[in-house]
């Protein structure tokens, strides 16, 4: 089994500005790794580097056991459909259903109008049914997403990586806008499918509290550079 993600040695500069400095880590699957640090640490670059929308100067980026800086556009696109996004802010169809937000990711890069038109397979329905009830919201299936809350909306966004059958989750601050009620149902979540499923997930934060409660793993960055790779315990004793 080909660990989740690896970076090696990566380093990105922008205009003399170092926002990546050497950073290697890792995350296997089953894993919750939670990326911890402040504002301008670099979490968003590590992310855009795991995706290759960002080109590192230097260093290597494994998902999946591919070296995904060095594809090529068609096997690129590819690469993307295993990897599951949620974004810090709530980024659904607002004006359709949970149900067919999360029937969009299942159909990937097919056009939109399919779902519109009902023009997906029932076992596809039933699939992506499965994936809101195992996020709690079985009941709010057919509701607009845009009447969801903001912890419900992140809540379908995850049912939509899992219909997708992403082997990896990227989750960028995913809580930041959320109360600390619905931020721990989210994280609880994550957590959960990781491990059921055998998902690395990667998880930008920057409250420490919620860090050390839900991650299994700690990968704390800071201007750039890998300061801290422990779990919670290590943390408390390196403090
Ligand atoms: P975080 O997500 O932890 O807030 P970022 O990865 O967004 O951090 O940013 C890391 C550093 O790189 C910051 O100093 C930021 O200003 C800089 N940076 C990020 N993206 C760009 C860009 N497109 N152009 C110039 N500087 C950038
Ligand atoms: P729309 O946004 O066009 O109303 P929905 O996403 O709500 O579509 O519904 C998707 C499919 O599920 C449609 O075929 C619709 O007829 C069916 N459906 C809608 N509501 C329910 C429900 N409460 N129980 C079972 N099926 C429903």
């Amino acid at each position: 089994n080909p660990s989740s993600i690896v970076l090696t040695g990566v380093t990105k500069h922008y205009a003399g500005n170092t926002a990546l400095s050497k950073v290697s880590m890792r995350v296997e699957p089953g894993e919750f790794v939670v990326l911890l640090g402040p504002s301008g640490a670099g979490k968003s670059t590590i992310f855009r580097c795991i995706t290759a929308l960002t080109a590192p100067d230097h260093g290597k980026v494994e998902v999946l056991g591919e070296r995904i800086d060095q594809l090529g556009k068609r096997d690129l696109r590819i690469a993307r459909r295993g990897i599951g996004l949620i974004f810090q802010q709530l980024n659904l169809i607002g004006r359709i259903s949970a149900l067919k937000n999360v029937l969009a990711g299942r159909l990937g890069y097919v056009p939109a109008w399919r779902v519109l038109l009902h023009l997906f397979p029932e076992q596809d329905r039933q699939q992506a049914l499965a994936n809101l009830d195992r996020v709690g919201l079985l009941n709010h299936a057919y509701q607009r997403a845009d009447s969801l809350s903001g912890g419900q909306q992140q809540r379908v966004a995850i049912a939509r990586a899992l219909s997708q059958q992403s082997r990896v989750i990227l989750a960028d601050e995913p809580v930041s806008s959320l109360d600390p009620e619905s931020s721990e149902t989210v994280l609880e979540i994550l957590r959960g499918i990781s491990h059921e499923r055998g998902i690395g997930v990667l998880c930008s934060l920057h409250q420490v509290d919620l860090a050390k409660r839900f991650a299994d793993r700690i990968i704390g960055v800071r201007a750039g550079s890998v300061v801290f790779d422990g779990t919670a315990a290590d943390l408390d004793d390196a403090a």
